[in-house]
């Protein structure tokens, strides 16, 4: 499949995908952004010593998961040596590590670890899909990469729209990213002020899913013990109660 390489294209290709296995494929195949292009690539090239047997994904990383999922779990963008790697979003790395094993103790996973495509994982009632679909340097894209990616978060949404009943966002800037989502999938105005992204803060409208704020399970978080593997079950358990799932 030709990817779309502006932002125009992604915008157009995205609204022309009626499945999420579409979707999936025309993410897989962008050029949109040239630096996020760019850098991809070349850590495919390079790669980390611990990996220079492995052939790097070095692609846009779809959404993974049910295609009827209740709960959307949203991050920022995959990892350079994680997704960019595997081709699975958050697989790969530590932050993945912690998030799948929640997911798990959660009853969201029929597995603990997530290592790759063929490693059998599925995941219950749950879907996984990030902001920005390519591994930025030093994980930031700029305001243009995450605009010009957001179609395909927006599609994603609108996809999944008759079963999503909750969104967990990791961390502030998937939260921010919710709001054009709101917008393009349900046509509601995002409200002003802006509710503020903290670690369990909860907001919802009428019709839309409930947004779940979740600080990232990036290392950071989870080394400082900002966000521990307790606070993490109690955010799926709050998610998986607004979605009605046992
Ligand atoms: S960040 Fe998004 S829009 Fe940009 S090239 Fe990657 S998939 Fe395409």
């Amino acid at each position: 499949m030709p990817g779309a390489r502006t932002a125009r294209g992604v915008e157009t290709v995205a609204a022309r995908a009626g499945d999420l296995a579409t979707l999936d494929d025309a993410v897989s195949c962008c050029r949109a952004c040239p630096r996020l292009v760019d850098w991809r690539e070349q850590v495919g090239k390079i790669k980390r010593a611990a990996y220079a047997d492995q052939d790097y994904w070095a692609r846009p990383v779809p959404g993974f998961g049910a295609s009827d999922a209740a709960i959307g779990v949203l991050g920022l963008a995959p990892a350079a040596h994680g997704g960019n790697r595997t081709g699975r979003v958050f697989t790969g790395d530590r932050s993945g590590d912690v998030l799948f094993a929640a997911l798990h103790r959660a009853g969201l996973a029929n597995q603990p670890t997530s290592t790759g495509p063929q490693d059998g994982l599925e995941l219950y009632h749950t879907r996984i899909f990030a902001a920005v679909r390519c591994a930025p340097p030093a994980n930031k894209p700029t305001p243009l990469e995450r605009d010009t990616c957001a179609p395909w978060l927006h599609r994603e949404i609108a996809l999944l729209r008759p079963t999503l009943r909750v969104v967990v966002a990791l961390g502030a800037f998937a939260w921010s990213a919710w709001w054009p989502a709101l917008a393009a999938g349900y046509g509601l105005a995002p409200p002003v002020p802006r509710p503020k992204f903290t670690h369990g803060s909860l907001w919802f409208a009428g019709g839309a899913p409930r947004l779940l704020g979740c600080y990232h399970v990036s290392q950071q978080n989870t080394f400082t013990g900002r966000l521990t593997p307790q606070m993490l079950d109690q955010i799926l358990a709050r998610a998986k109660q607004l979605a009605g799932l046992r």
